[in-house]
């Protein structure tokens, strides 16, 4: 990837002899960027292009470049590509559009350029992109032209489009350090420049634009290591398209498209951004607070309406109020009147006006948050003004001296109003200070602080694995496409998933047997592959309690079923042992951008209605389990609410991790529901399962 961002001589092929404006020539922008190495013009009619000399062939350009960067028209980037890759170049950037982006034709040119690819080892960047800017090396291959920026901080930027390089100005905070736009990201793609910048020292923060993806496992691995380094922002495009595909099972609903990305960008440790503006503020509160150690956030503001507002987006952002340090309250109500109330938000105006001294009351406060055990982070409201009037209000000096006094890093957001742009640079010139364009924006950005740190500190919980009859799985789990009722529930036990006790019967003889081994109360239901929903049969009857209801059961069953279909045939039941308790979904589906995807909520009939689910990439830890249950609207029920015995918890997270195994062992699993498993604090067992195999 190096020498994609930092070449030392390039050929280029395809710019026109024409400069100026509409020649969009990017010789011509790469000399205007400042960019110092060799270039080679590749053009059999020009003599020269801006100056420099052409020639006609790469062939015959005097040595061998470390990049190409081709923008010819699309038929002739292949004779192109070859060219380079006889002349012994490894590295190209194809700006042409054309190919998979336009039609099956453009689709097929580009198969040939990736086949190219593979057969000679040139690494190709494209097409369709406007391919590399690298700002510490004055390099860039687009063909656009802006001037070189004053500053650019340490924020690399990986997109599958150019626009978002040219828009550094609107979406980044200043610049981009160092930026690639993928295209059609037909070779080089998101692992690639991932891996780059992992060990790239120009690059502390890194901008993901992502509309779709290959190497999906891959890119977890590359990013999971990266961002216990460095923090890694993601906007993933078309969440309006999730979903659509028609699926089989309840997991196969649930688990759409965008709730799949969703859970890798988690378990990575990315941080997802729904729109360009979120975006420039992440990055903006990554560049200015860097961390944010724990959710404490303590308001220190100039308006009473002001702190309200900071606490109630507290709860939007993740963060909490602080407790006051210690003795702070009595020292600040010294000398005040009574009403002088001393909380979190802090309203410092009225001391700071009764008191004669607002910058000096400002200043201790500050630096005694800073210096807290109680507080992670601090949120300031006050005005800046350009009026000779209010001169005694700024409080540039008291944020610098209250950072350095107190000798602690923690993150400070602050929204000034009035002056706000003039006085922005000024503020955030202090180490850890962020001036934010509204109070949202700054309590969001200590939010996105607190998140990047977390995320580098997570530590990811070892996936368990457990014994299993390996004998009888292959046994149970043939090519078969649709594997249900029993069959599936055996399936499950030999992963030492607790199911209920239960006999598989072709008669009313064999049901009371049944009945008389397992025990009342029982239910009764349909068996076999006619009636995989059974209870749309009217084929389930739980709450048995002895021979005579059984007996009942098994004949309302055939005469509901032969009610909906004359012609259905009963070839068995099954007898099963009644189970109570909460009934919870989980399941399994495949992805396949990142495998098999474990899902769990709230199951039994309703669980289309309340879509209450969460997800992990499997496989998952202990840690990620107790996440999966924790992380649902139901999961108050589990722990027993109104007087309820909670659920065993420990026992769900359990059948969590080894249905998570299973599907390491199984990878032809397409979905699978287990729905429900019946939990109580006794036990939770799985009633009902159906597989899908591929
Ligand atoms: P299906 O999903 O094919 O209709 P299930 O076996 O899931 O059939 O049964 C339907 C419902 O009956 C379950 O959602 C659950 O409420 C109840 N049920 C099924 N088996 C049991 C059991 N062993 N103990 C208690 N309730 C059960
Ligand atoms: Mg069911």
């Amino acid at each position: 990837m190096r020498l994609f961002f930092e070449p030392e001589s390039v050929v280029v092929i395809g710019a026109p002899r024409k400069t100026g404006p509409g020649a969009l020539n990017n010789i011509e922008m790469m000399l205007r960027y400042g960019y110092k190495g060799r270039i080679y013009p590749i053009n059999p009619n020009a003599d020269a292009i801006c100056g420099i000399k052409a020639f006609p062939s790469v062939s015959e350009a005097p040595e061998t470049a470390d990049l190409a960067v081709i923008s010819v028209g699309r038929d002739r980037v292949l004779p192109m590509l070859r060219q380079c890759a006889d002349k012994g170049i490894r590295r190209a950037v194809v700006i042409t559009q054309g190919f998979s982006d336009a039609d099956s034709i453009g689709a097929e040119l580009q198969r040939q350029i990736v086949e190219l690819a593979h057969s000679t080892g040139m690494r190709i960047v494209g097409p369709n992109t406007m391919g590399v800017i690298n700002h510490y090396k004055h390099f860039t291959t687009a063909f656009v032209d802006r001037p070189f920026p004053g500053k650019f901080p340490p924020v690399s930027l990986i997109a599958q489009t150019g626009f978002i390089q040219v828009a550094a100005r609107e979406i980044a905070y200043g610049d981009w350090g160092k930026a690639i736009d993928t295209g059609n990201t037909s070779d080089v793609d998101f692992v690639d420049a991932l891996n780059y910048f992992n060990d790239d020292p120009e690059t502390r923060i890194i901008c993901i634009h992502m509309e779709g993806m290959k190497r999906g496992r891959e890119f977890l691995r590359a990013a999971a290591a990266i961002t216990l380094k460095k923090p890694v922002l993601a906007i993933k495009t078309g969440r309006s398209r999730a979903g659509a595909r028609a699926a089989l099972s309840h997991s196969g609903s649930l688990v759409g498209e965008d709730d799949v990305f969703n859970a890798a960008f988690r378990r990575a440790g990315i941080i997802r951004v729904k729109t360009l503006l979120e975006l420039r503020d992440s990055i903006h509160a990554l560049l200015c607070l860097e961390e944010m150690k724990g959710p404490r956030m303590c308001v220190l503001t100039v308006t009473g309406a002001g702190g309200i507002m900071c606490a109630d987006a507290a709860e939007d952002y993740g963060l909490e109020l602080s407790g006051l340090p210690k003795g702070l309250p009595e020292k600040l109500k010294q000398g005040m009147p009574d009403w002088i109330h001393v909380g979190n938000p802090i309203d410092i105006w009225p001391i700071g006006m009764i008191g004669g001294d607002y910058m000096r009351v400002f200043r201790e406060t500050l630096r005694e948050l800073l210096v807290a055990d109680e507080v992670d982070g601090v949120m300031c409201i006050f005005p800046v003004s350009v009026s000779a009037l209010h001169e005694d209000l700024n409080l540039l000096q008291a944020v610098e001296e209250a950072r350095r006094q107190s000798g602690s890093s923690k993150p400070v957001a602050i929204w000034t109003y009035m002056d706000n742009e003039l006085f922005r640079e000024k503020y955030e010139r202090i180490e850890r200070v962020g001036n934010f364009d509204s109070i949202d924006q700054a309590v969001q950005g200590l939010g996105i602080a607190l998140r990047a740190t977390r995320n580098r500190e997570r530590r990811a919980h070892e996936p368990k694995a457990f014994p299993y009859d390996a004998e009888k799985v292959r046994s149970l789990a043939g090519p078969e496409g649709v594997m249900a009722g029993e069959k599936a529930l055996e399936l499950l036990a030999c992963f030492g998933i607790p199911v209920p006790e239960s006999r598989l019967v072709s008669s009313a003889v064999e049901a009371v047997a049944a009945g008389k081994e397992i025990g009342y109360p029982l239910v009764l239901k349909l068996a076999g592959p006619a009636f995989l929903h059974k209870s749309e049969w009217g084929g389930v009857v739980p709450g048995i309690r002895n021979r005579r209801d059984l007996e009942k059961a098994l004949r309302d069953v055939e005469k509901s079923v032969r009610r909906k279909d004359s012609r259905a045939r009963i070839d068995s039941w099954l007898v099963q042992e009644q189970a109570e308790g909460k009934e919870i979904l989980m399941g399994l589906k495949l992805d396949p951008q990142f495998g098999h995807v474990i899902a769990c909520g709230l199951g039994g009939i309703y669980t289309e209605v309340f879509r209450d689910v969460s997800r992990e990439i499997v496989p998952i830890g202990r840690g990620e389990a107790e996440r999966m249950l924790k992380s649902l609207r139901m999961y108050p029920l589990l722990q027993g609410a109104r007087g309820e015995r909670p659920v065993d918890i420990e026992v769900l997270i359990d059948i969590l991790q080894r249905l998570s195994f299973m599907a390491t062992v199984l990878p032809g699993i397409r979905e699978m529901d287990i729905n429900p498993v019946m939990a109580s604090a006794e036990k939770c067992v799985a009633v009902d399962a159906r597989i899908i195999f591929e």
